[in-house]
């Protein structure tokens, strides 16, 4: 009798799971069944890396730990057993794709499509996986075996891997299904919100951030509650129509309170962040005095895009001023708007456009070992379903893969 292991969700992770029973067992002893509510597995998947599928960060385990916050030390031993030279060496050597590294370690496929990499996926499933979609789970109950009901019928697994995702983009499927599941079979949820998304400001800070929307600039950007830093991050920023977004306000989305009513919760953009505020304004003292006939803009413009010095200059009351005869008081002014940017957040960060999710089955009832579950046995838990959620840069897609070879192997070993 060939053991029976449902794959609840087509997803990542789901998808790896299935590829590391493909590889690691040829699946002759195992049914491998993946359950996905769409027509299509992989809807994230292919909007993955904007379209080209970042599909690792090729750093050692113990430093790329450090991007998945306080899960880190959780997910430490399925980096180390399957990290990024494993999942590179899967992709070219078991996929056939091509990969390629990009700045800030990230890897990519050749060919630059995520799309790609779905399908080549399927096909080097199709065969040795049974997949079975337009089938939505709706109730799973485990007795001896795992009833998993279905729209498309009742299905029973020996083994059973949850890998319904998070309630990020929950357009491409992923609704949140993971969490009734995994409560129903025991276990507790972290409560969720969004990680990886932009941050929608105020309509004051609104009329500055639209009139620089695609402008992109390198700042420190700190998150402040009621007038205190919580948190901050040093990287690129986009301004928005809405707000901000880019790496530094998505990564630092994931720290904004659940609820923001009745606190003072804003981002203070310091948008020359290589220097202090003295430093800065030595430098300026200097420039003003070597080019009394420059505007004062002019010289702003040396640290910024041209536009972003244009409306500091404008939201100080500096703008049209020359170097000759700029007061003490404006340059003040002026080293506020430049590297103090206080921006007031109107809301908390949607979860519709999260990338990630936050919070998640709670990582207490989970072996870090083997993924599986600490309260229904024989059920793995594996990807965005878990309170696991990585920086951008292909920690997820990592996360997914190493928690999918643990789960494998794990049922590998039981029989
Ligand atoms: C726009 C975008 C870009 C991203 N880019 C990157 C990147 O480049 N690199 C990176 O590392 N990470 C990236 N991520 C994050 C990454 O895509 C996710 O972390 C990853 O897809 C999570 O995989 P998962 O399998 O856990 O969940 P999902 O990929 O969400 O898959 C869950 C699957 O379960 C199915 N499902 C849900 N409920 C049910 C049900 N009741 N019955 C049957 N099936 C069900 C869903 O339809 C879905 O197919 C990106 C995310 C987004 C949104």
């Amino acid at each position: 009798m060939k053991i029976r292991v449902g794959i609840i969700g087509g997803g990542a992770a789901g998808l790896f799971a299935a590829c590391q029973f493909k590889r690691l067992s040829g699946t002759e002893d195992f049914e491998v069944t993946i359950v996905e509510r769409n027509n299509i597995p992989g809807k994230k998947l292919i909007l993955t890396g904007h379209g080209r599928c970042n599909i690792t960060n090729r750093k050692d385990a113990s430093l790329l730990k450090e991007g998945f916050h306080e899960a880190g030390n959780f997910i430490y031993p399925a980096l180390r057993e399957f990290g990024p030279e494993d999942t590179v060496r899967f992709v070219e050597d078991g996929l056939g794709l091509k990969t390629k590294e990009e700045d800030n370690n990230r890897i990519f496929p050749v060919c630059d499509s995520a799309i790609t990499v779905r399908d080549t996926i399927l096909s080097y499933l199709s065969g040795s996986v049974k997949t079975i979609c337009n089938a939505e789970v709706q109730e799973i109950k485990k007795t001896d075996v795992f009833e998993v009901k279905t729209s498309a019928g009742t299905m029973v697994f020996d083994r059973l891997i949850l890998s319904c995702g998070g309630s990020s983009f929950p357009k491409t499927g992923s609704t949140g299904c993971s969490y009734a599941f995994a409560e129903s079979l025991g276990h507790t949820i972290v409560p969720v919100r969004g990680a990886l998304a932009p941050i929608i400001v105020k309509s004051d800070a609104r009329k500055l951030t639209s009139s620089l929307s695609g402008v992109s600039v390198n700042v420190k950007l700190s998150l402040l509650i009621d007038g205190k830093v919580t948190a901050s991050q040093s990287r690129e920023m986009l301004f928005a129509e809405f707000g901000i977004t880019g790496p530094a306000a998505m990564e630092l989305s994931r720290e904004v309170p659940p609820d923001i009513k009745g606190i003072n919760a804003s981002v203070e953009a310091d948008l020359i962040p290589d220097m202090s505020d003295e430093a800065f304004d030595q430098e300026m003292q200097k420039l003003i005095c070597d080019h009394p006939d420059t505007k004062i803009t002019t010289l702003l413009s040396r640290y910024m895009p041209a536009s972003a010095a244009e409306e500091v200059a404008t939201l100080t009351g500096t703008a049209g001023q020359y170097a000759q005869g700029f007061t003490k008081e404006n340059r003040k002014k002026l080293i506020n708007g430049a590297k103090h940017l206080k921006m007031e957040i109107a809301e908390v960060p949607q979860i519709e456009k999260a990338y990630v999710t936050r919070g998640g089955v709670s990582l207490k009832e989970v072996d870090r070992k083997t993924m599986q579950s600490k309260k229904t046995e024989g059920l793995y838990i594996i990807g965005e379903a878990l309170d696991i959620d990585g920086i951008s840069g292909g920690y997820n897609l990592q996360a997914c893969m190493s928690g999918a070879y643990l789960a494998v192997k794990s049922i590998l070993k039981s029989v």
